[in-house]
Protein backbone atom coordinates (compact mmCIF):
# COMPACT_ATOMS: atom_id res chain seq x y z
CA UNK A 1 0.00 0.00 0.00
CA UNK A 2 2.34 2.68 -0.82
CA UNK A 3 1.00 3.69 -3.85
CA UNK A 4 2.61 6.99 -2.78
CA UNK A 5 3.74 8.31 -6.05
CA UNK A 6 0.19 8.38 -7.40
CA UNK A 7 -0.83 10.58 -5.21
CA UNK A 8 -1.50 13.96 -5.78
CA UNK A 9 -0.60 17.17 -3.67
CA UNK A 10 -3.18 19.38 -2.40
CA UNK A 11 -2.60 22.84 -2.23
CA UNK A 12 -3.89 25.30 0.21
CA UNK A 13 -3.31 28.72 -1.33
CA UNK A 14 -2.55 31.77 0.59
CA UNK A 15 -4.55 34.58 0.60
CA UNK A 16 -1.63 37.64 0.36
CA UNK A 17 2.09 36.95 0.32
CA UNK A 18 4.38 38.18 2.80
CA UNK A 19 7.03 39.05 0.29
CA UNK A 20 6.48 42.77 0.88
CA UNK A 21 7.56 42.48 4.45
CA UNK A 22 10.87 41.02 3.69
CA UNK A 23 13.80 43.23 3.36
CA UNK A 24 15.93 41.10 0.67
CA UNK A 25 19.30 43.59 0.62
CA UNK A 26 19.49 42.59 4.33
CA UNK A 27 18.58 39.36 4.87
CA UNK A 28 20.17 37.16 7.80
CA UNK A 29 20.88 33.70 6.93
CA UNK A 30 17.75 31.37 7.59
CA UNK A 31 15.71 34.04 9.05
CA UNK A 32 12.70 34.79 6.82
CA UNK A 33 10.77 31.93 5.30
CA UNK A 34 8.36 31.86 2.40
CA UNK A 35 5.17 32.08 2.10
CA UNK A 36 4.41 27.82 1.79
CA UNK A 37 5.54 24.76 3.44
CA UNK A 38 5.13 21.19 2.23
CA UNK A 39 3.84 18.22 4.65
CA UNK A 40 3.54 14.58 3.88
CA UNK A 41 2.67 12.53 7.03
CA UNK A 42 4.10 8.48 7.50
CA UNK A 43 1.09 6.67 8.98
CA UNK A 44 0.11 2.63 8.94
CA UNK A 45 3.10 2.27 6.72
CA UNK A 46 2.74 4.83 4.20
CA UNK A 47 3.59 8.13 3.21
CA UNK A 48 0.04 10.13 2.50
CA UNK A 49 -1.93 13.42 2.52
CA UNK A 50 0.91 15.33 1.00
CA UNK A 51 0.13 19.56 1.40
CA UNK A 52 1.38 22.24 0.43
CA UNK A 53 -0.06 25.03 2.63
CA UNK A 54 0.99 28.64 4.10
CA UNK A 55 3.70 28.76 6.00
CA UNK A 56 2.61 28.51 10.09
CA UNK A 57 2.78 26.94 13.38
CA UNK A 58 2.05 22.98 13.52
CA UNK A 59 0.22 21.54 16.42
CA UNK A 60 1.78 18.63 17.92
CA UNK A 61 1.68 16.65 20.80
CA UNK A 62 4.17 17.11 23.71
CA UNK A 63 5.19 13.62 24.03
CA UNK A 64 5.93 12.91 20.39
CA UNK A 65 9.19 11.21 19.92
CA UNK A 66 11.01 13.78 18.33
CA UNK A 67 10.99 15.86 21.32
CA UNK A 68 12.50 12.51 23.67
CA UNK A 69 14.63 10.93 21.54
CA UNK A 70 15.52 13.02 19.02
CA UNK A 71 14.77 11.05 15.73
CA UNK A 72 14.89 13.70 13.34
CA UNK A 73 17.23 14.18 10.03
CA UNK A 74 17.40 17.19 7.44
CA UNK A 75 19.03 18.35 4.13
CA UNK A 76 20.48 21.32 3.03
CA UNK A 77 19.74 22.95 -0.82
CA UNK A 78 19.18 25.47 -2.92
CA UNK A 79 17.72 27.11 -5.82
CA UNK A 80 18.27 29.74 -7.89
CA UNK A 81 17.06 32.11 -10.72
CA UNK A 82 19.18 32.55 -13.98
CA UNK A 83 18.77 36.31 -15.56
CA UNK A 84 15.95 34.56 -18.09
CA UNK A 85 14.23 33.95 -15.02
CA UNK A 86 14.61 30.33 -15.41
CA UNK A 87 14.75 28.35 -11.96
CA UNK A 88 17.70 25.76 -11.00
CA UNK A 89 19.04 23.55 -8.39
CA UNK A 90 21.69 22.11 -7.92
CA UNK A 91 22.48 18.59 -7.61
CA UNK A 92 19.61 17.82 -5.92
CA UNK A 93 19.25 13.74 -6.28
CA UNK A 94 22.04 13.80 -4.13
CA UNK A 95 20.34 15.63 -1.64
CA UNK A 96 17.14 13.19 -2.28
CA UNK A 97 19.76 9.95 -2.02
CA UNK A 98 21.40 11.75 1.41
CA UNK A 99 18.20 12.28 3.23
CA UNK A 100 16.90 8.88 2.78
CA UNK A 101 20.26 7.40 3.73
CA UNK A 102 20.22 9.43 6.62
CA UNK A 103 16.73 8.44 7.23
CA UNK A 104 17.66 4.62 7.21
CA UNK A 105 20.40 5.01 10.15
CA UNK A 106 17.79 7.28 12.14
CA UNK A 107 15.13 3.73 11.32
CA UNK A 108 12.97 6.37 9.94
CA UNK A 109 11.46 5.02 6.57
CA UNK A 110 12.53 6.75 3.12
CA UNK A 111 11.02 9.34 1.34
CA UNK A 112 9.94 8.29 -2.22
CA UNK A 113 11.65 10.13 -5.17
CA UNK A 114 8.65 11.52 -7.38
CA UNK A 115 7.15 12.99 -4.04
CA UNK A 116 10.24 14.72 -2.81
CA UNK A 117 10.22 16.13 -6.71
CA UNK A 118 6.80 17.00 -6.86
CA UNK A 119 5.95 18.73 -3.50
CA UNK A 120 9.64 20.46 -4.23
CA UNK A 121 9.10 21.91 -7.62
CA UNK A 122 5.28 23.29 -6.90
CA UNK A 123 6.53 24.81 -4.36
CA UNK A 124 8.98 25.98 -5.96
CA UNK A 125 6.56 27.13 -8.40
CA UNK A 126 4.27 29.21 -5.86
CA UNK A 127 7.12 30.49 -4.13
CA UNK A 128 8.90 31.55 -7.15
CA UNK A 129 9.23 35.34 -6.67
CA UNK A 130 11.01 34.84 -3.16
CA UNK A 131 14.11 33.51 -5.41
CA UNK A 132 15.76 37.02 -6.71
CA UNK A 133 18.11 36.55 -9.71
CA UNK A 134 21.83 38.18 -9.52
CA UNK A 135 24.84 35.97 -8.46
CA UNK A 136 24.78 35.61 -4.45
CA UNK A 137 20.70 35.56 -4.19
CA UNK A 138 19.56 32.35 -3.65
CA UNK A 139 16.65 29.90 -1.83
CA UNK A 140 17.56 28.17 0.44
CA UNK A 141 15.83 24.89 0.59
CA UNK A 142 15.47 22.84 4.01
CA UNK A 143 14.07 19.00 3.47
CA UNK A 144 13.35 17.19 7.26
CA UNK A 145 11.54 14.50 8.65
CA UNK A 146 10.73 14.40 12.21
CA UNK A 147 9.49 11.57 14.45
CA UNK A 148 5.52 12.20 15.22
CA UNK A 149 4.55 9.25 16.88
CA UNK A 150 2.61 10.15 20.63
CA UNK A 151 4.68 8.57 23.32
CA UNK A 152 8.04 8.36 25.31
CA UNK A 153 8.85 4.54 24.92
CA UNK A 154 11.93 4.41 23.78
CA UNK A 155 11.36 2.77 20.50
CA UNK A 156 11.66 4.02 17.09
CA UNK A 157 8.48 5.95 16.03
CA UNK A 158 5.86 4.61 14.15
CA UNK A 159 4.85 7.93 12.54
CA UNK A 160 6.90 10.85 10.59
CA UNK A 161 5.91 14.38 9.02
CA UNK A 162 8.30 14.85 5.98
CA UNK A 163 8.54 18.96 5.31
CA UNK A 164 10.54 21.21 2.95
CA UNK A 165 10.73 24.66 4.40
CA UNK A 166 12.21 27.78 1.74
CA UNK A 167 14.47 30.44 3.08
CA UNK A 168 15.69 33.43 0.74
CA UNK A 169 18.82 34.26 1.18
CA UNK A 170 21.81 36.36 -0.04
CA UNK A 171 25.61 36.07 -1.11
CA UNK A 172 27.13 36.91 2.45
CA UNK A 173 30.67 37.36 3.11
CA UNK A 174 31.50 34.43 5.87
CA UNK A 175 34.62 36.53 7.11
CA UNK A 176 37.95 34.94 7.05
CA UNK A 177 37.11 32.42 9.73
CA UNK A 178 39.47 31.03 12.39
CA UNK A 179 38.97 28.04 13.59
CA UNK A 180 40.09 25.53 16.76
CA UNK A 181 41.53 22.12 16.05
CA UNK A 182 39.54 19.44 18.06
CA UNK A 183 41.98 17.91 20.74
CA UNK A 184 39.06 16.40 23.42
CA UNK A 185 35.64 16.47 21.85
CA UNK A 186 34.20 14.52 18.38
CA UNK A 187 31.38 15.21 16.58
CA UNK A 188 30.80 11.64 15.43
CA UNK A 189 32.75 7.96 16.06
CA UNK A 190 33.44 4.63 14.42
CA UNK A 191 30.17 3.36 13.78
CA UNK A 192 28.07 6.69 14.72
CA UNK A 193 25.86 8.57 12.82
CA UNK A 194 28.57 11.59 11.88
CA UNK A 195 27.92 10.62 8.12
CA UNK A 196 24.15 11.15 8.56
CA UNK A 197 22.68 14.83 8.80
CA UNK A 198 21.28 13.93 12.45
CA UNK A 199 19.75 16.66 14.19
CA UNK A 200 21.61 15.82 17.38
CA UNK A 201 24.79 16.26 15.34
CA UNK A 202 24.43 20.13 15.43
CA UNK A 203 23.42 19.92 19.14
CA UNK A 204 26.08 17.89 20.40
CA UNK A 205 28.65 20.54 18.20
CA UNK A 206 27.56 23.79 20.05
CA UNK A 207 28.92 23.14 23.14
CA UNK A 208 32.50 22.47 22.22
CA UNK A 209 31.96 25.66 19.27
CA UNK A 210 30.84 28.17 22.57
CA UNK A 211 33.91 26.82 23.98
CA UNK A 212 35.97 27.97 21.12
CA UNK A 213 34.08 31.09 20.40
CA UNK A 214 34.71 31.84 24.33
CA UNK A 215 38.70 31.84 23.41
CA UNK A 216 37.63 34.31 19.96
CA UNK A 217 37.37 31.11 17.53
CA UNK A 218 34.44 30.89 14.97
CA UNK A 219 34.56 27.19 14.66
CA UNK A 220 36.53 23.91 15.13
CA UNK A 221 37.88 21.92 13.53
CA UNK A 222 37.10 18.18 13.71
CA UNK A 223 39.57 15.22 14.10
CA UNK A 224 38.89 11.51 14.82
CA UNK A 225 37.43 10.36 17.82
CA UNK A 226 40.01 8.04 18.39
CA UNK A 227 43.39 9.86 18.28
CA UNK A 228 42.92 13.70 17.51
CA UNK A 229 45.50 12.98 14.60
CA UNK A 230 43.38 13.36 11.60
CA UNK A 231 41.71 16.46 10.28
CA UNK A 232 38.01 15.60 9.13
CA UNK A 233 35.64 18.60 9.12
CA UNK A 234 35.62 22.35 9.61
CA UNK A 235 31.99 22.94 12.05
CA UNK A 236 29.32 22.09 9.84
CA UNK A 237 31.28 21.93 6.31
CA UNK A 238 33.94 19.57 4.93
CA UNK A 239 37.43 20.96 4.56
CA UNK A 240 40.49 21.35 2.49
CA UNK A 241 43.94 21.92 2.68
CA UNK A 242 46.06 23.25 -0.22
CA UNK A 243 50.02 22.38 0.47
CA UNK A 244 51.96 23.60 -2.01
CA UNK A 245 50.02 23.16 -5.17
CA UNK A 246 47.91 19.92 -3.94
CA UNK A 247 44.48 19.86 -2.65
CA UNK A 248 43.92 17.88 0.60
CA UNK A 249 40.64 16.17 1.46
CA UNK A 250 39.90 13.69 4.16
CA UNK A 251 37.83 10.35 2.64
CA UNK A 252 34.43 10.36 3.35
CA UNK A 253 33.88 7.47 5.95
CA UNK A 254 30.93 6.61 8.86
CA UNK A 255 32.42 10.06 10.36
CA UNK A 256 32.30 12.28 7.75
CA UNK A 257 29.80 13.79 5.95
CA UNK A 258 29.69 13.14 2.09
CA UNK A 259 29.13 16.55 1.47
CA UNK A 260 27.96 17.29 -2.23
CA UNK A 261 30.02 21.04 -2.18
CA UNK A 262 33.11 18.63 -0.92
CA UNK A 263 32.90 16.43 -4.00
CA UNK A 264 31.86 19.15 -6.58
CA UNK A 265 35.00 21.03 -5.49
CA UNK A 266 37.11 17.53 -6.03
CA UNK A 267 35.40 17.30 -9.51
CA UNK A 268 36.33 20.97 -10.44
CA UNK A 269 39.85 20.39 -9.05
CA UNK A 270 40.40 17.42 -11.78
CA UNK A 271 38.92 18.78 -14.49
CA UNK A 272 41.34 22.01 -13.82
CA UNK A 273 44.30 20.03 -13.50
CA UNK A 274 44.73 20.35 -9.94
CA UNK A 275 46.74 17.84 -8.17
CA UNK A 276 44.14 16.18 -5.43
CA UNK A 277 45.24 13.93 -2.84
CA UNK A 278 41.84 12.23 -0.99
CA UNK A 279 43.70 10.78 1.79
CA UNK A 280 43.62 10.97 5.31
CA UNK A 281 45.31 14.33 6.75
CA UNK A 282 47.55 14.56 9.94
CA UNK A 283 47.11 17.59 12.31
CA UNK A 284 51.07 16.87 12.39
CA UNK A 285 51.34 17.51 8.77
CA UNK A 286 49.50 20.59 8.86
CA UNK A 287 51.75 22.14 11.44
CA UNK A 288 54.54 21.03 9.69
CA UNK A 289 53.30 22.30 6.65
CA UNK A 290 52.36 25.52 8.50
CA UNK A 291 56.09 26.25 9.87
CA UNK A 292 57.54 25.46 6.63
CA UNK A 293 55.68 27.61 4.51
CA UNK A 294 53.86 25.24 2.12
CA UNK A 295 50.59 25.28 4.02
CA UNK A 296 48.69 27.91 1.25
CA UNK A 297 45.14 27.74 2.27
CA UNK A 298 42.29 26.08 4.15
CA UNK A 299 39.01 26.44 3.26
CA UNK A 300 35.26 24.85 4.37
CA UNK A 301 32.79 23.37 1.97
CA UNK A 302 29.13 23.21 2.00
CA UNK A 303 25.72 24.60 0.36
CA UNK A 304 25.41 27.50 3.01
CA UNK A 305 28.50 29.69 2.56
CA UNK A 306 29.50 27.28 -0.70
CA UNK A 307 33.47 27.83 0.12
CA UNK A 308 34.59 29.64 3.53
CA UNK A 309 38.33 30.40 3.82
CA UNK A 310 40.19 30.10 6.87
CA UNK A 311 42.56 32.72 7.89
CA UNK A 312 44.15 30.68 11.64
CA UNK A 313 43.87 28.34 13.44
CA UNK A 314 44.82 26.78 16.93
CA UNK A 315 46.29 23.83 18.17
CA UNK A 316 47.36 22.96 21.48
CA UNK A 317 46.93 27.23 22.46
CA UNK A 318 49.36 27.93 19.76
CA UNK A 319 47.61 30.17 16.91
CA UNK A 320 49.04 29.57 13.49
CA UNK A 321 48.18 32.00 10.85
CA UNK A 322 47.70 31.32 6.89
CA UNK A 323 49.53 34.23 4.80
CA UNK A 324 46.98 35.94 2.27
CA UNK A 325 47.34 35.15 -1.32
CA UNK A 326 46.38 37.10 -3.94
CA UNK A 327 44.60 34.45 -5.91
CA UNK A 328 43.15 31.27 -4.66
CA UNK A 329 42.18 27.65 -4.97
CA UNK A 330 39.05 29.17 -2.79
CA UNK A 331 37.82 31.67 -4.58
CA UNK A 332 38.57 29.73 -7.99
CA UNK A 333 35.89 27.14 -6.82
CA UNK A 334 33.81 29.35 -4.88
CA UNK A 335 33.34 30.82 -8.65
CA UNK A 336 33.47 28.05 -10.78
CA UNK A 337 30.64 26.65 -8.35
CA UNK A 338 28.47 29.89 -8.88
CA UNK A 339 28.66 29.88 -12.19
CA UNK A 340 27.34 26.50 -12.71
CA UNK A 341 24.64 27.09 -10.30
CA UNK A 342 23.39 30.41 -11.90
CA UNK A 343 24.02 29.22 -15.22
CA UNK A 344 26.36 31.35 -16.33
CA UNK A 345 28.43 29.41 -17.73
CA UNK A 346 28.47 25.80 -19.47
CA UNK A 347 27.83 22.47 -17.09
CA UNK A 348 29.51 19.51 -18.28
CA UNK A 349 28.96 17.35 -15.41
CA UNK A 350 25.04 17.38 -15.56
CA UNK A 351 24.57 19.13 -12.03
CA UNK A 352 22.01 21.76 -13.13
CA UNK A 353 18.68 20.39 -12.50
CA UNK A 354 16.05 22.97 -14.36
CA UNK A 355 12.69 23.56 -12.45
CA UNK A 356 9.76 23.43 -15.26
CA UNK A 357 6.78 25.14 -15.02
CA UNK A 358 4.92 22.49 -16.97
C1 LIG B 1 25.66 19.38 5.40
C2 LIG B 1 27.03 19.12 5.90
C3 LIG B 1 28.17 19.33 5.10
C4 LIG B 1 28.11 19.95 3.72
O1 LIG B 1 27.41 19.20 2.79
P1 LIG B 1 26.90 19.87 1.43
O2 LIG B 1 26.19 18.76 0.75
O3 LIG B 1 28.10 20.32 0.71
O4 LIG B 1 26.03 21.00 1.82
C5 LIG B 1 29.41 18.99 5.62
N1 LIG B 1 29.54 18.48 6.86
C6 LIG B 1 28.47 18.28 7.65
C7 LIG B 1 28.68 17.72 9.00
C8 LIG B 1 27.19 18.59 7.21
O5 LIG B 1 26.15 18.40 8.01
Amino acid sequence: MSLTSQQSITIEKINSSNINEVDFNNLEFGKEFTDYMFECDYKDGSWRNPTIKPFGPLTISPAAKVFHYGQAVFEGMKAYKDDQGKIWMFRPEDNFNRINKSAKRLAIPEFPRELFYQGLESMLLLDKEWIKPGLGNSLYIRPFVIATQNGVSASPSDAYKFMFLFSPAQSYYSGEVKVVIAEHFSRSADGGVGAAKAAGNYAAQFYPTNLAKEKGFDQVIWTDSNEHKYLEEAGTMNVFFRINDTLLTAPVSDRILDGITRKSVIALAEKDGIKTDVRKVKVSELIEASKNGSLKEIFGAGTAAVISPVRAFSYKDEVYNIPKKDTTFASRFKKELLDIQYNLVEDPFGWRHEVSSK
